[in-house]
């Protein structure tokens, strides 16, 4: 059975009045299912750090209702709200917040211990070892690492066991290098835990990596919510795929229920997928592209105009032999070594991997 445990109804949040007035959310929709991990996923600006904060407690809308376990959160009085979230959310933002005065331990028991709630030593001693934080627990922060930062902020979310964890770009403080062991970590970490867990990022390999449903951010209003997977496999909107990370929207014309002519580049694609009303475009991913010849179903003419080599892959750019439109295609390479693939003619990409939006 499918149990909801927070939902956000109608939430609008505009800052600001008049003409200067910012509409950070419009009207959204969403429901949060017990024991799952949601990516929220959205460019910078669209509202995914106020809708956290709307679910989490901190913010209310501006008109709309916030539901944790069915209670109208914004309708408790202030002192019950701020008990809700201290005891059943854990916050982890971007900044990690902790006091240099205090030792990694104390700042990890500090809300706890504001609380007036025991500590439970055996979690704390778990968590800390998960964490690589054993060592590190009577350091100052100073003494830590960015990494190390981060998780001994987790940690000190953790160990007041919430029911729903909320972390706002938690990895963006990081380098490349420690985001990724960081990330690994906190991965593995999560995995373990019981609860629900809500992601904000704006990086889709970590929505990916992460977590098994999405929400989708656009302008404060809700663009497609399901499994991360199926969301990735079917964006269906221009929007959704640029933020799944397709590099290839190309303009279409429909034809028939799943035939699209490609506008610009004189020849038609034929699509597992059935072609909406409306659909205005086909995303195909730079990697989903392979030559072939001229008669071979789905065939594109191509001119390659530029090669770049990534240590791993290969990008070309092609355009029809004759016109200004665009395609990437993506190859990986075999080793560091390999030679750049030979230009092609034709490119093709199989109906499976043809994806109609609409916007
Ligand atoms: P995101 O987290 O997706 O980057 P935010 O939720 O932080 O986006 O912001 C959504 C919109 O609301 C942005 O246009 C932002 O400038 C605006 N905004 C956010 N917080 C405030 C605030 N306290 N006052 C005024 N505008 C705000
Ligand atoms: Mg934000």
């Amino acid at each position: 059975m499918r149990e909801i445990v927070l939902e956000a109804r109608a939430v609008t949040r505009t800052y600001g009045t008049g003409t200067g007035a910012t509409h950070a959310l419009r009207g959204v929709d969403v429901e949060i299912e017990q024991g799952r991990f949601t990516a929220i996923i959205g460019a910078s600006g669209c509202g995914k750090s106020t809708l956290l904060q709307a679910l989490g407690g901190l913010d209310a809308p501006t008109s709309g209702k916030v539901l944790l376990e069915g209670q109208d959160l914004y309708a408790l009085p202030d002192a019950a709200l701020a008990r809700l979230r201290r005891t059943r959310l854990g916050f982890v933002f971007q900044a990690f917040h902790l006091l240099p005065a205090y030792t990694v331990r104390d700042n990890i028991l500090l809300p706890l211990l504001l609380d007036k709630r025991e500590p439970d030593e055996e979690y704390l001693a778990l968590l800390t070892r998960q964490l690589g934080l054993t060592a590190l627990l009577q350091r100052q922060p100073t003494q830590l690492s960015g990494g190390q930062q981060q998780r001994a902020a987790l940690a000190r979310i953790l160990v007041g066991k919430p029911r729903i964890l909320m972390l706002d770009e938690p990895f963006s403080a990081l380098d490349s290098y420690l985001r990724e062991e960081v990330e690994g970590e906190v991965g593995s970490l999560l995995a373990s835990f019981a609860g629900t867990a809500l992601l904000v990022t704006h990086n889709r390999d970590e929505a990916y990596r992460l977590c098994k449903e999405m929400i989708v951010l656009n302008e404060g209003q809700v663009l497609r919510t399901g499994s991360t997977k199926a969301v990735f496999a079917d964006p269906q909107s221009i929007a959704a795929a640029r933020l799944t990370g397709c590099k290839n929207i190309l303009p279409c014309t429909p034809l028939d229920s799943h035939t699209v002519r490609l506008d610009g580049w004189n020849t038609t694609l034929r699509l597992a997928l059935p072609v909406p009303a409306g659909c205005t475009a086909v995303g195909i991913r730079a990697h989903d592209f392979t030559p072939c010849a001229a008669d071979a179903p789905n065939a594109i003419p191509v001119k390659a105009v530029s090669t770049s080599e990534n240590p791993f892959d290969w990008n070309l750019i092609c355009t029809p032999p004759e016109g200004t439109a665009q395609l990437w295609w993506k190859v990986s390479k075999k080793s560091l070594c390999s030679a750049a693939p030979a230009a092609p003619q034709y490119l093709c990409a199989a109906p499976e991997s043809i994806m109609p939006l609409k916007g």
